[in-house]
């Protein structure tokens, strides 16, 4: 976003009647009007550089789930805003310490996570696909079996995918406030894949759609596993797949996937194929709720994340599947992959 897309957006929210206050997940679980994104953006606005320590926390409370866009009538990216608050903050000296301590793990491991993503990642075994799926640190911090079972469903479905040999796209250097260093590792990761263009699938929506942002070689293509693999699915022929899981699970659209990818039909081909049925939550789609898990959240305000994540499941009412590292995790739910993976061991060889 530019400085004067910047101070338009921040002006737009300023001077709003508020209409996107009931949207907001992170102001809907706390009940506090200063967390609403017209609050958040009017506290930015006022601090203007010189934040303290109490109104980083208060930009450290938005998962960067676009709810407030759905409902906002000129489109306004209230988290490209707030994440340029924080980068204010780290430059104050008065950011958490969720933010702070990024770029020193970034710098030594390429990610930032405390879990040693690169030995998860060479435990992958890859086909040689010309697309190569991108696993993320989500994923790899909790094991890689989301990775692993996205591997062995490509597969499956006769579209092997190699592996992206990065770990992490950086989108965490920019939800911590820290947009230069992020540039430098998108370039960094750029290197990695080299200079032809490159087809990566990502498991972790979000991650697509940063990746998307960047300047990739031309002939480049960036989507989801649920994209990739309902395409791959719908060359099976009929005779080939098996019966569906005899299960009924609730859907739950990751905010990245629906709203930031506009990706609403792929999940469900995928869904309607493998299970004998799925629910639709109350609120699901582009009007998706959030689980809490991204922007950071979860490390800055962890009592905040989880209140989100319950609230979600309980909205869920029952066993949940999705299609996100990060949503999985923190809802308890089943990743489509390894619904995928189950269903397609019952083919017909
Ligand atoms: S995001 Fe849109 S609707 Fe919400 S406060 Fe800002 S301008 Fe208003
Ligand atoms: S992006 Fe989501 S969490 Fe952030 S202010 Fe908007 S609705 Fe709230």
């Amino acid at each position: 976003m530019t400085l004067a897309a910047l101070r338009r957006a921040q002006e737009l929210c300023e001077f709003c009647p508020k209409m996107c206050r009931f949207a907001c997940p992170v102001s809907e679980a706390t009940g506090r009007e200063a967390l609403t994104p017209w609050g958040k953006v009017s506290l930015a606005v006022l601090v203007g550089r010189e934040p303290d320590a109490a109104a980083a926390l208060a930009f450290a409370g938005c998962t960067g789930c676009h709810r407030c866009a759905v409902y906002c009538a000129h489109d306004n990216d209230v988290p490209a805003i707030l994440y340029a608050a924080r980068a204010t903050a780290v430059r104050a000296g008065v950011a958490p310490k969720a933010w702070t301590e990024l770029p020193a793990r970034f710098s030594a491991h390429g990610h930032g996570e405390t879990a040693d993503l690169a030995a998860v990642h060479s435990t992958l075994r890859s086909g040689h696909g010309d697309a190569l799926l991108f696993p993320g640190c989500d994923a790899l911090a909790s094991g890689g079996q989301e990775a692993r079972d996205a591997l062995t469903v490509a597969k499956a479905l006769g579209a092997p995918l190699g592996i992206a040999a990065a770990l992490c796209c950086g989108l965490k250097l920019q939800e911590a406030g820290h947009p230069e260093l992020h540039l430098a590792h998108a370039a960094r990761v750029r290197r990695v894949l080299g200079p032809k263009p490159v087809h990566l699938v990502f498991l972790q929506p979000a991650c697509a759609r940063s990746v998307q942002e960047w300047l990739l070689p031309e002939g480049s293509r960036v989507e989801h596993i649920t994209s990739y693999l309902a395409r791959a699915l719908a060359a099976l022929p009929e005779r080939s797949r098996p019966p569906p899981l005899p299960e009924t699970l609730v859907w739950h659209d990751p905010c990245g996937l629906a709203r930031g990818l506009s990706e609403l039909t792929a999940p469900r081909a995928l869904l309607s194929a493998a299970l004998q049925d799925f629910r639709e939550p109350p609120r699901s789609g582009v009007d998706t709720s959030c689980c809490g898990a991204g922007g950071l959240l979860p490390r800055t305000l962890p009592d905040v994340a989880s209140k989100l994540a319950d609230e979600r499941k309980a909205e869920l009412d029952g066993p949940a599947v999705t299609s996100s590292p990060a949503c999985a995790a923190a809802l308890g739910a089943t990743e489509i992959v390894s619904i995928l993976a189950r269903w397609l061991q019952g083919a017909p060889s």
